[in-house]
């Protein structure tokens, strides 16, 4: 590992990198402007990592600005809000600003022209040292706040790293190293306040002392803007840091290990380090949604290229179609040949204008053909190497590109493909044009898809493995009551016959009992008695009482004297 002192803090040296022609100059000096409202806002439910926000208003139904319009289903997602007052005309499948150019779900809404804040809108507070962390995370959660640089990861999930690893360092990413964009630059320069404070309301949330901001040299009057609003370079535990203008230093991974020299493992995460990274416009709409009660709702957008009359940064709302980005940017140039999502490193190539602007959109750049399209037709690799020196996350990208191109999805995952930053500086540096990252974002898609598939099947083989398990259960479980219900009877069955002998003889010994009672009472009566006499000359003998039966067979007619 590699370390030098810059402007006083110890730095670090990632691998790889490159020095690129920067196109900041043409937006950087310009004011951000705000733009007019447009005719209609196509607001997508994709527009984080995590799952689709859902819609809670109904076609025809009248919204404020910012009123909640979809919420967030689970854990990793966020909601969605109105950017300004109107009408829900539709909610449905359009056009989506996707490499993929597939269309996804949306809310259309279109506007009133009233610009009315809904009267629910939540209170912000300027006391947010008084709220409690959770407190924080929720409201993060309830303004949609996602990460701003590129990557639109719910916020406030990364406030609330695993307590297994302690966060000791906050890193704010003021580097934007992408050329063409400067949204951040001018964020920096225009509202240095809001983006330290939400600096110190995330470093409340998550419970640490330290904050690195870092921001590249080629941003001096960023760096002064910050500096003069902190009163110094480093204070109250928050310390601003210049980094040397390498791309693409404002790789998450890449900027933790410049501040820090702590590398984040292969597939993990920068909590896994003890840090949290941040962009600053991140920083900024956090302050707005805890002190303004703001959700997420605009943002800036660097709008810049030569296909563009007046390029600018513009203060967005979320959903607003590029067409409006560009009309109020002076409209095309005779250059405009390309459209790009992002910087010409990162970003994707739309096919129409009709499309909208989504949370993580930090550049429109409307170029000549040869400024993103290589114009050179790719040629076999000649194994030289140079995209390994130039691959920051230290990969194969010869060897990526090999399995990719061989549809070979199982040996691509043993070389890291899923650490790639999709940086481009392989592609870059390629001596035989070869479309590498083409490759990787393909690779990526087919194992996702073919994860989808499996987890498809793996969920209908569990279902079906329930429903067999079901029927077995309830099988066994009717055998056992049946068992139970016969064993039962049998038992009853048996008591009775048992209880019913046993009356029987109880019935028995009674009548014995009253006959032996009732005897009793007569054999009194006849030792009372005179015993009858034999009539004279007879030989029958005296009537005597008989054990064996009951009745006394006495001569109803022969009268006792
Ligand atoms: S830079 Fe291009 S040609 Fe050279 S090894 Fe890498 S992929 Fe092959
Ligand atoms: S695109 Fe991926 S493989 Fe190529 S240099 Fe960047 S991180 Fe490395």
């Amino acid at each position: 590992m590699t370390a030098h002192h810059f402007a006083g803090h110890k730095l670090w040296h990632f691998h790889g990198g490159l020095h690129l022609p920067e196109h900041k100059e043409t937006t950087r000096d310009r004011e951000s402007r705000p733009l007019p409202l447009p005719q209609r806002l196509v607001l997508s439910l994709h527009q984080h990592i995590g799952e689709d926000a859902e819609p809670v208003v109904r076609v025809g139904e009248r919204v404020w600005k910012g009123q909640l319009i979809a919420r967030a289903p689970s854990y990793v997602s966020a909601p969605l809000h109105a950017p300004t007052s109107g009408t829900v005309t539709d909610i449905g499948e359009h056009p989506l600003p996707h490499p993929s150019g597939l269309p996804g779900p949306c809310i259309v809404i279109e506007p009133d022209g009233e610009d009315a804040w809904w009267p629910e809108r939540p209170q912000g507070t300027r006391d947010y040292l008084e709220l409690d962390p959770a407190e924080i995370r929720q409201r993060v959660r309830d303004a949609g706040i996602v990460g701003l640089g590129g990557a639109a990861f719910p916020t406030a999930v990364k406030l609330n790293p695993p307590a297994a690893h302690p966060v000791d360092t906050l890193v704010i990413n003021g580097a934007e190293c992408e050329p063409y964009i400067t949204c951040d630059d001018r964020l920096m320069r225009e509202r240095a306040r809001e983006v330290l404070e939400g600096a110190r309301i995330i470093r409340h949330a998550l419970g640490v002392e330290r904050v690195l901001v870092g921001i590249e040299d080629n941003k001096p009057e960023a760096f002064e803007a910050l500096r003069h609003e902190l009163h110094g370079e480093s204070r109250g535990g928050i310390e601003l840091i210049r980094v040397p203008t390498i791309y693409p230093t404002g790789g998450e991974k890449q900027l933790i290990k410049v501040l820090t020299g702590r590398e984040v493992p292969s597939n993990g995460l920068p909590s896994d380090i003890g840090v949290v990274c941040q962009n600053v416009g991140t920083a900024a709409a956090v302050y707005r949604a805890i002190v303004h009660g703001e959700p997420l709702i605009s943002r800036l957008v660097t709008v810049t290229g030569h296909g563009v009359a007046e390029p600018g940064n513009v203060e967005a709302l979320i959903g607003t179609p590029i067409a409006h980005l560009v009309a109020h940017s002076g409209g095309y140039t005779e250059h405009a040949e390309r459209l790009v999502m992002g910087g010409p490193m990162m970003g994707f190539a739309l096919h129409t204008d009709e499309l909208p602007i989504i949370k993580g959109t930090n550049c429109i750049l409307v170029a000549r053909e040869e400024e993103v399209v290589d114009p050179v037709e790719p040629m076999p690799c000649i194994r030289c190497g140079r995209c390994t020196a130039a691959c920051p996350v230290d990969l194969l990208p010869q060897q990526l590109y090999w399995y990719a191109h061989a549809r070979d999805f199982d040996h691509i995952q043993d070389y890291n493909l899923f650490d790639c930053i999709e940086c481009g500086c392989c592609a870059y540096v390629c001596p035989s044009h070869l479309p590498l990252v083409h490759y990787y974002r393909y690779a990526k898609t087919e194992i996702w898809a073919q994860e989808r598939e499996k987890e498809k099947a793996d969920r209908a083989r569990r279902r079906h493995e329930f429903r067999l398990e079901r029927l077995e259960r309830e099988k066994r479980e009717k055998a056992e009551r049946m068992a139970k219900k016969k064993a039962e009877l049998a038992k009853k069955l048996k008591d009775k016959e048992k209880g019913g002998g046993q009356d029987a003889i109880q019935a028995a010994l009674e009548r014995v009992r009253q006959k032996k009672a009732a005897q009793g009472g007569a054999e009194t009566d006849r030792q009372r008695r005179p015993r009858p006499r034999p009539a004279p000359g007879s030989n029958e003998p005296p009537a005597v009482a008989s054990d064996a039966g009951s009745e006394t067979h006495t001569d109803p007619g022969r009268q006792e004297d």
